[in-house]
Parts: C-alpha cells; sequence; structure tokens
C-alpha cells in the first residue's frame, strides 16, 4: 500500500500550493491531457519515483474554508488519523497565529509524526521566520516555498525518511503469470456487481490473498485457466463493511489500489456518459502509468439510439485515450466478461513488451524520415537514437540534440509513430528525452 501523508493547515498557508507542487505530473502530456482532471485533495506524490506515497491536502475537503470547524475540521482530522505522517504547514511570512496553537493542541493529542513546513520563506529572512516556530517544539522544520519549488528536495528526503518502505509484503507477488488488476471508478458505476459476478461465474477459482488485513482485500483467481489478482478500492465484496469511513477515503483506496495494478479497468456508468469524477479516476490511472481498459457498464436494458449515443459521448470525451480498449458489459447479467478479459490480455501484453534497441532506433528514424521536427526560432531538433527505457509503461529513452524544442504536438507525434509501429494496444508509452549523443 501506498503511505498516506496528510497537509494540515490553517486555511491561506498554502497546503494547495504544496499539494500541487507535490503531486503535479511532471509529464506535460499527460497532464495537460484534455478529457482528463485531477482531484484537488488527494493526489500522489512522485518525485521520487521509487517511492510514490499518496498526498491528502485536508483543506477545504468539505468545499468550505473554516479553519478547524464543522465538516472540514471532521475531514481533516479522519485524514490525519488515516495518515503515516503529517506535515503541519505554517505561514513563514506571518508567523505563528492563534490558529495554529490550535491545530497544534490537536496534533500533539494525534501523537503522530509530525513535520513543520514553514512555507513562503521566498524573499524574507529564513533564520528569522524559523526562529518564531521554534517554540512549537516541532523537529525538524522545513522552510520551503511552495509557489517556487524551493525546499521541497529537503522536505522529500525527510518525508521519506518517516514512512514506511513501499511496496512491503502485505501483497507478496510471487508470480510473473498473475496479472493484476483494479476495477476502479466513481461509486455505483457497479464495480461490486462486477466482481460479485466474476467470482460467481463457474469456472472461476478464487481465494482470498493470504495475509492480506482487513483495509486491503486482495482475491486471486483462475479463469480459464489464466491466474488474476483483483486489488480491492473500497470493500468490493464485503459491503456490510462499507462504512462512512471507508467511504470518506475511497478516493485514496482507488490511488493506492491503481498503484498496485498492472491493468486498470476503468468502469463507466453508459447511461451517464464521462462526469468529472471519471475523468479524476482517468488522470489517477495515467499519472501512475497503468495500462487501461474502458468498461461501459450497464449496456443492458438500453435501446440501440441510447447505445448510439453513449459510444458518441464516449469517442468525444475520450478520444486522449483513443488507444484504449473499449468493451460494453453488463455486470448485472455477466455479458461482456470474454471480451473484458480479452482486452486485459491485450492491455498486460503492450504495457510488459520487451523491445530491443535496435527497433527502437529503427522505430526513431522512420519516424524522423517520414515527418522531422519542424524548425523552431531558427533553431530544429536532432534526434540521433533511442532505446528502451523499461516496461509497464513501456517507455522509449531518445537521444539528441536541441531537445527542448520539440513540440508536444511533435511528442504526441512520435507517440502515436511507436504505438501504431508496435502495435501498442491499452497502454501509455512514455518518452524521455536526453540532450546529447
Ligand atoms: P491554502 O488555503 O492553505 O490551501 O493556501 P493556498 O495554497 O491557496 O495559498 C494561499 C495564498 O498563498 C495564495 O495566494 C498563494 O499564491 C500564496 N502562496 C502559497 N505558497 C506560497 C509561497 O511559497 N510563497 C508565496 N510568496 N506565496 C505563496
Ligand atoms: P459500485 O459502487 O461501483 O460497487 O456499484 P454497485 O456494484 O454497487 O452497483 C450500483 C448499482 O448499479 C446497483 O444497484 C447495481 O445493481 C446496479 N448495476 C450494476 N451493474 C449493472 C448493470 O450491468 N446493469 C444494470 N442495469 N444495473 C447495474
Amino acid at each position: 500500500m501506498l503511505p498516506l501523508v496528510a497537509l494540515v493547515g490553517r486555511p491561506n498557508v498554502g497546503k494547495s500550493t504544496l499539494f500541487n507542487a507535490l503531486t503535479r505530473s511532471r509529464d506535460a502530456l499527460v497532464h495537460d491531457a484534455p478529457g482528463v482532471t485531477r482531484d484537488r485533495h488527494y493526489g500522489v506524490c512522485r518525485l521520487n519515483a521509487e517511492r510514490p506515497f499518496v498526498v491528502v491536502d485536508t483543506g477545504g475537503i468539505a468545499g468550505e474554508d473554516e479553519g478547524l470547524a464543522g465538516a472540514t475540521a471532521r475531514q481533516a482530522r479522519a485524514a490525519a488519523e488515516e495518515a503515516d505522517l503529517v506535515l503541519m504547514i505554517v505561514d513563514g511570512r506571518e508567523g505563528t497565529s492563534g490558529l495554529d496553537d490550535d491545530i497544534l493542541r490537536w496534533l500533539r493529542k494525534l501523537a503522530k509524526p509530525t513535520l513543520l513546513v514553514v512555507n513562503k520563506t521566498d524573499g524574507i529572512d529564513v533564520r528569522a521566520a524559523l526562529a518564531d516556530f521554534a517554540r512549537y517544539g516541532i523537529d525538524p522544520m522545513l522552510p520551503v516555498s511552495s509557489a517556487h519549488r524551493t525546499g521541497l528536495d529537503t522536505l522529500l528526503a525527510n518525508v521519506l525518511a518517516r514512512l514506511p518502505e513501499h511496496g512491503q509484503a502485505s501483497l507478496p507477488d510471487d508470480d510473473p503469470e498473475r496479472i493484476r488488476i483494479a476495477f476502479v471508478g466513481r461509486p455505483n458505476v457497479g464495480k461490486s456487481t462486477l466482481v460479485n459476478r466474476i467470482l460467481g461465474e463457474e469456472r472461476v477459482i478464487a481465494s482470498d490473498v493470504p495475509g492480506t488485513t482487513r483495509d486491503s482485500i486482495a482475491i486471486d483467481l483462475e479463469r480459464d485457466g489464466r491466474k488474476y489478482r483483483l486489488i480491492d478500492t473500497a470493500g468490493l465484496r464485503r459491503r456490510s463493511r462499507v462504512e462512512e469511513v471507508v467511504e470518506k477515503f475511497s478516493a485514496v483506496k482507488t490511488l493506492q489500489a491503481i498503484e498496485q495494478c498492472q491493468v486498470a479497468v476503468l468502469m463507466l456508468d453508459a447511461s451517464e456518459g464521462v462526469t468529472d469524477q471519471d475523468a479524476t479516476v482517468l488522470g489517477a490511472i495515467l499519472d501512475a502509468g497503468r495500462a487501461l481498459v474502458i468498461a461501459l457498464n450497464k449496456w443492458d436494458g438500453r435501446s440501440e439510439y441510447e447505445r448510439q449515443q453513449a459510444e458518441a459521448l464516449a469517442d468525444r470525451k475520450l478520444a486522449f485515450v483513443d488507444w484504449a480498449e473499449r468493451v460494453r458489459i453488463s455486470a448485472l447479467h455477466g455479458s461482456g466478461l470474454r471480451e473484458l478479459f480479452r482486452a486485459i490480455h491485450h492491455a498486460h501484453a503492450s504495457a510488459t513488451r520487451e523491445f530491443g534497441t535496435a527497433e527502437v532506433t529503427r522505430a526513431l528514424e522512420a519516424a524522423y524520415a517520414a515527418n522531422p521536427p519542424p524548425v523552431v526560432r531558427g533553431h530544429v531538433a536532432k534526434l540521433r537514437f533511442a532505446h528502451p527505457g523499461g516496461s509497464s509503461p513501456p517507455t522509449f529513452v531518445v537521444h539528441g540534440t536541441r531537445l527542448r524544442t520539440l513540440s508536444q504536438s511533435y511528442q504526441r507525434y512520435l507517440e502515436n509513430f511507436f504505438r501504431k509501429r508496435f502495435k501498442l494496444v491499452g497502454t501509455p508509452i512514455r518518452f524521455v528525452f536526453k540532450e546529447g549523443s
């Protein structure tokens, strides 16, 4: 499971600015993709790619900013109680305040590992600012400027030093043949109906993964001789267990499930189109670089006209991920499952495919020959050679000069070219550009 870090602090100290600095995807192609949105309160920090963690901005979760009062306060408390680490954010320009004192008293009772982050230290006397907060007795105090992204490296190092190592053995992964799947989507799209349906099939042999805790239920299953592990998002099966607390944290569970899976099945309700919440889940899948299958659920009982409407809407809203296979299913009746599992296999095979250096460089040469990068302000990027840089998602490292001048549209061109040439379906692909030869 990904560790959880909660940002706590009074309004206006810069929590959401820090949240963005920590969680914004650095891949502009992914981040600015049309049709993709991001949760403003729950995100994954990948500044250290090896050790991602979930960040919760506890401010304004309930939509209002009233400090630690009312619903906001309850959400903030619940998030901090669940967290492995709390970052208390204060404003280095304004110094200590009564509200900070209140928060601090509450944090003391909570007795969680806590770091004091002194924000807005750009252009001020940092020593003086820190001296003011020393009386809080939280060690260490970390000066940052979220707006200017300074101090983040030290902050990150201090955070990681206090978090459990990612990927510890709660879900031991033994079997390379086993495909890890997560069914994700907003509430009521039919996730638990689907899982129950799959588990109820005669051909399925299922077992709980031993050693999984109450919070992380995974189910191993065999279907038609193939092995899968279903990663739970929020009490997929034992619905009686799904209480308010779990529901509240389904955003965290979703992020964690996406992280643990190899193939994410984004479930949509065919009758409701693609909502903002769907687009947010999609954003999280793309940020994580996971293989993707789109399942249009509740396909039963629709007229031909309604089906066409649903398809057209999905075409439009999901144009950016047109590389993902789309299957129409009815979790209720169990129809479309064969197509669903076939798509999962395609996506998994593409995501984990191994490439040789020669074929990757040849692909780059072919892409270049067919359409060289345009001249930008008198300069033109040169693409020299490429080699594979890993799988899940397939990554290609391109070496050359003036690569900074490569436009987003040219990067998209390369992506599409590689995708076609290597017949990659159902997986994002990434390029890493390295200046010099
Ligand atoms: P929140 O209410 O705690 O989420 O605070 P916000 O992130 O919305 O920031 C409140 C205000 O402080 C905004 O106007 C930000 O632009 C500003 N701000 C945030 N971080 C910094 C910083 O590092 N330096 C400066 N100078 N301003 C900042
Ligand atoms: P979850 O919150 O995503 O786990 O959604 P549920 O599995 O609890 O389903 C929400 C509602 O949609 C329930 O009333 C289901 O019976 C209904 N539902 C789920 N799948 C289908 C389907 O394929 N067709 C129809 N007509 N209803 C469905």
